[in-house]
This record gives structure tokens, C-alpha cells and sequence, in this order.
């Protein structure tokens, strides 16, 4: 049987799953019978614990800990060291594998918060959906990226990880995967020759192929059609998770160039609502003021794009006292902005009078240097789109500016006037570079990924072609179903008559293709 691993089964009893699934997670993350976890009920019966011993840990660890591993004390290329670990392989490169036991505290605090992974994992017992799988991976090299990696090995998979962000990766984490016999490729603070030489090693080795791929970007995806396009004979899929790499992938598509089927995890409904929106709602802040400690009540901040990324950041901005601005080329997101009562506005007309600037398009030359010549004083610019092109950085590097590193990556840029902006993480994603995001909506992700990987691995010859898929919505619904247990969930089901009114399966999906949630 094909079709992920059993879903369909899973979906059949779900109420004996959900029931088997509580237990195994709710209970053991969460012992209610533990005095020191303060219980509240909410009116709808949900439980909500105030800062479990467990979230306490988790909070503290990822808050002192998560960002500020890039031992700039040891300035030595990760390239020009000889480093093996404990079972003297030598087969990663990173910063540190001295950093390993603290990274694998921290892979272990976001296992806390990953339950559909674990619960993946603990399935897999059994059954190996991944058996022979050689995945090759270029992500955010997190804790909550390792769950995954770990993950898809106890599915049965070899793994071989590249970061697709230069300054995103943890150290200790890439330490602790590559203790645990992982080749990882990556390290915080790469340069741009690392970043490509990183997903080389990764790609080209001798007696091994990948046959699937998990990128985050297209960045690892270009380089095998560009270096090594027989490859492709021999993969099976490819699952991307961003905007930009879907879209790279859909022109390849359109181009008659896509070689193998892919899977757009970007455009899942559990990706693009929770990963896009919450967890950019929450990081935003996080991210601003681990940088730049700056105070949001009464600032003025634009936020440039009103998609998910943007809505997610107006509305923590919004809450926290914040007068926000919006510019948007698209009516209809427009018209959501104005109606979630914010000023629609073109960059222009408030560049020289707010506080903070947040690209959140997806686009580039979004802020010109124009509109940075035309900021006041101190303003704090900043990206929360996947790449580095929404800001025009390469225009502020001009012999009449001055930049100074004030903090790790925080860059004030002078004018010779003594004006000064604040430019972070050199226009690349403010979260991912400079704090860290919540690791439930990641788990989400994550789980969308590991079952579009099982999907594509497992499906028999047609099922797809060359071409861009989305995850079906059978596999959004179950992806979702593994994270309720955390709250103590319980859905309604519907009757049988109830069922048939709405012409609907009782095991859904619930809801048709084209539903907007
Ligand atoms: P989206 O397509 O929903 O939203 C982007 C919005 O920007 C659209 O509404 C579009 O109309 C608007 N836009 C495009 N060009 C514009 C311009 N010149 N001026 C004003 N508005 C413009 O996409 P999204 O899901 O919100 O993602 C946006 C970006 O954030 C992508 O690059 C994505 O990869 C990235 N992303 C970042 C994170 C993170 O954690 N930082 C998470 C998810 C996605």
C-alpha cells in the first residue's frame, strides 16, 4: 500500500488513534498528576498549563541559548578544520563537535513540542516507510530541523543536511547531528562560497545517490540541475517548502524542465496558516528585540506585504501598541488590511516618519535605496521574506556610507551626515537569523514534510508526474489531527446524517480544495 504509510487506516479509526495518541503524548509531556504544573480550563474546556517545569526549561534554554553559539572567539573556517566524532567518522563539517551534548539537549527540549513527529516515530516501530530512502536536505539547520532529520532516519532514511541560510544554522545543534552520525554541512556565519561548497559535500559523494530531496529555498534543487542533472534519474521526488523554491519549481514546470514529480509543502494549508502566520506573529517580536532591544508601544512601524508573513506580524505589532502601516500591490490583501484596521499606505508617504521597516513579500527591491536615504535617524530596517533581495543592501555598500557591526547582526549604517539606520541580519530573514521560532508550528511543518517525502517515496509509478503537487487534503487534516492531543482537544465528529446532509465522508476530507480556512 502506497498511499503515505497507512493514512488511509489511520484515518478510518482516527477516533482510536486520537484516543492511543492522547494518552502516549498528553499524558507523558504533560502529568497532570505533577503538582507543579498550574492547570486552568478555559470556558471551552481546553487546558492551558501556565509555564510547565518543561516550557520553563524550553523557554529558557531556547531564549540564553538558541541564537548565540557562533563562537566568534575561534575564527577558524570549519573548512580548515579535521573533526570527528565519537565513532570517528569524519564525514560532516561544522563549527564545533565539541558543542554536541548541549545540542542534543536542545533537540530534546523541541522533541517536547513536536508530538506528531514523535508520534511518527514511535509508529514506525514496525514499519519502515522511508526504507532506502537517501534523502538529501537543505533547511534551517535548527533543533526542531534535527527532530526531522531524526525522524525521517527512525522512518528508515540516510540523510545528508546542508543549511539553506548562512546565518540560521545552531552550531551545537549541527554538532549534536553530526555526533549522532548525520553528515551535516553547516555553520553559522557561512560565507557564500561555504554556502555552496556546503551543499556540494552534501550532493557529491562517492557511493551515494540521493533519490529525494527536502529543500527550503531551491537553492540545493538549482544546484543539481546545474551540476549534476543525471541525478535526477535516480530521484524520486522533490518536497520544497518556501514561496521562492516552489516558484522556481513551477517555472521549471512551465518550462518543460522538471524532471521529477515535486511536492509543494509551502501552499499545504497547515504550512501556509500556521508556519507563515503564528509562527511569524511570534518571532517577529522575539527578533526585534533580542537585536535591538527597542520598545514597540506607540512606534511606527510599516510592514511591506500583507500575506500571511505580514498579517502575522501587524497583528503582534498591532498588540503590542505598535501604529502600523501597511503597503500591499494587491487589492484583495489590501482590502484585509484596511478591514483589520490598518492604514493602507505606498512606502513612500511614510518612509521619513516610522519607526521600523519589515519586508514580508517575498519580492525584491521592495525598499530602495531611495526609500533608505529617506528614513529618519535610527530607523530599524529589517526582512521577514525568505531571501535577502527585498531590501536593496548591495546599495547601502557605497564608499559615502560607513557600517558599523554594533551587535551580532546588527549593522548601523551612517550617512556622512551622522544619520544612521539599523540594519539587521544584512536584510536576510530576521527570525531565523536572529531569534528563534516557536518549535509547535514547526512540528507542523515539519510533519508535512516527512509525510510529503513518505507520499512521494511510496507512491507507485504515475500516481505523479513531472510536475508540482500539493499535499492531499486528507494529509493536511491528518497533519493537523496529530497536534490536538497537545491541547486536549476533542473534536466533534460527525453523524452519520449529519454526513450525508453535507455530502461529505465522515473521515473527510472536510472541506473542498478550493476552501480558503
Ligand atoms: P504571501 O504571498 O502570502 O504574501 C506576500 C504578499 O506580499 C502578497 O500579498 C503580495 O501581494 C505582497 N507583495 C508582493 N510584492 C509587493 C510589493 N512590492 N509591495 C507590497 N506588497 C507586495 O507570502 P507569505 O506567506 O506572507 O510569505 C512572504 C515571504 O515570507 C516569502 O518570501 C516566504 O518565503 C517568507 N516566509 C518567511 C517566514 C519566516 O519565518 N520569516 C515564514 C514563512 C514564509
Amino acid at each position: 500500500m502506497s498511499t503515505v504509510w497507512s493514512l488511509i487506516i489511520i484515518i478510518k479509526n482516527r477516533k482510536r488513534f486520537h484516543v492511543t495518541f492522547t494518552k502516549k503524548f498528553t499524558q507523558s509531556e504533560y502529568p497532570s498528576e505533577d503538582p507543579s504544573v498550574e492547570r486552568k480550563v478555559t470556558k471551552s474546556g481546553r487546558s492551558l498549563f501556565s509555564v510547565s517545569p518543561i516550557m520553563h526549561t524550553f523557554i529558557h534554554l531556547n531564549f540564553s541559548a538558541a541564537s548565540y553559539t557562533d563562537s566568534s572567539d575561534d575564527e577558524t573556517s570549519p573548512r580548515d578544520k579535521q573533526q570527528k566524532n565519537s565513532k570517528g567518522s569524519g564525514d560532516f563539517c561544522i563549527k564545533n563537535i565539541k558543542q554536541a551534548d548541549f545540542g542534543r539537549r536542545e533537540i530534546e527540549i523541541a522533541e517536547q513540542e513536536m508530538p506528531a513527529l514523535m508520534a511518527l516515530r514511535k509508529r514506525a516501530q514496525g514499519e519502515k516507510p522511508l526504507a532506502g530512502a537517501k534523502i538529501v536536505g537543505c533547511t534551517h539547520i535548527t533543533a526542531q530541523t534535527a527532530v526531522l532529520i531524526e525522524t525521517l532516519s527512525a522512518l528508515g532514511a540516510q540523510c545528508r543536511w546542508a543549511a539553506c541560510n548562512i546565518y540560521s544554522t545552531q552550531n551545537e545543534v549541527a554538532a549534536a547531528l553530526a555526533e549522532g552520525g548525520f553528515p551535516v554541512f553547516a555553520w553559522k556565519g557561512e560565507s557564500e562560497d561555504d554556502f555552496w561548497w556546503c551543499i556540494d559535500r552534501c550532493v557529491n559523494v562517492e557511493g551515494w545517490q540521493p533519490n529525494m530531496i527536502l529543500d527550503d529555498g531551491g537553492d540545493l534543487t538549482h544546484w543539481i540541475y546545474k551540476k549534476y542533472p543525471n541525478m535526477f534519474k535516480k530521484i524520486k521526488g522533490i518536497v520544497e517548502e518556501s514561496v521562492t523554491g516552489v516558484h522556481r519549481l513551477y517555472q521549471l514546470s512551465k518550462a518543460g524542465k522538471l524532471c521529477v514529480p515535486a511536492m509543494n509543502v509551502n501552499d499545504s494549508v497547515t504550512k501556509q496558516k500556521f508556519d507563515n502566520l503564528y509562527c511569524c506573529r511570534e518571532s517577529i517580536l522575539d527578533g526585534l528585540k533580542r537585536t535591538t532591544d527597542v520598545m514597540f508601544g506607540g512606534k511606527q512601524v510599516v510592514v511591506c506585504g500583507y500575506g500571511e508573513v505580514g498579517k502575522g506580524c501587524c497583528a503582534a505589532l498591532k498588540a503590542m501598541g505598535s501604529i502600523v502601516y501597511v503597503t500591499e500591490i494587491d487589492p484583495i490583501c489590501a482590502l484585509q488590511a484596511c478591514m483589520d484596521g490598518f492604514r493602507l499606505v505606498k512606502l513612500n508617504e511614510v518612509i521619513r516618519q516610522v519607526d521600523i521597516v519589515i519586508t514580508c513579500t517575498g519580492n525584491k527591491n521592495v525598499v530602495t535605496r531611495e526609500h533608505l536615504d529617506r528614513m529618519k535617524n535610527g530607523c530599524i530596517v529589517c526582512n521577514m521574506g525568505h531571501s535577502n533581495t527585498e531590501i536593496d543592501v548591495a546599495s547601502l555598500r557605497t564608499p559615502e556610507l560607513t557600517w558599523e557591526r554594533v551587535r551580532s547582526q546588527v549593522d548601523h549604517v551612517i550617512w556622512p551626515d551622522g544619520k544612521r539606520i539599523v540594519l539587521l541580519a544584512e536584510g536576510r530573514l530576521l527570525n531565523l537569523s536572529c531569534s528563534t521560532v516557536p518549535t509547535f508550528v514547526l512540528s507542523i511543518t515539519a510533519t508535512t514534510q516527512a509525510l510529503a517525502l513518505i507520499e512521494l517515496y511510496n507512491a507507485p509509478e504515475g500516481r505523479y508526474k513531472q510536475d508540482v503537487y500539493l499535499l492531499p487534503k486528507k494529509m493536511d487534516e491528518y497533519v493537523a489531527s496529530l497536534h490536538l492531543p497537545t491541547f486536549d482537544a476533542h473534536l466533534t465528529e460527525l453523524s452519520d446524517e449529519q454526513a450525508k446532509y453535507l455530502g461529505l465522508n465522515k473521515n473527510g476530507p472536510f472541506k473542498p480544495n478550493y476552501y480558503r480556512y
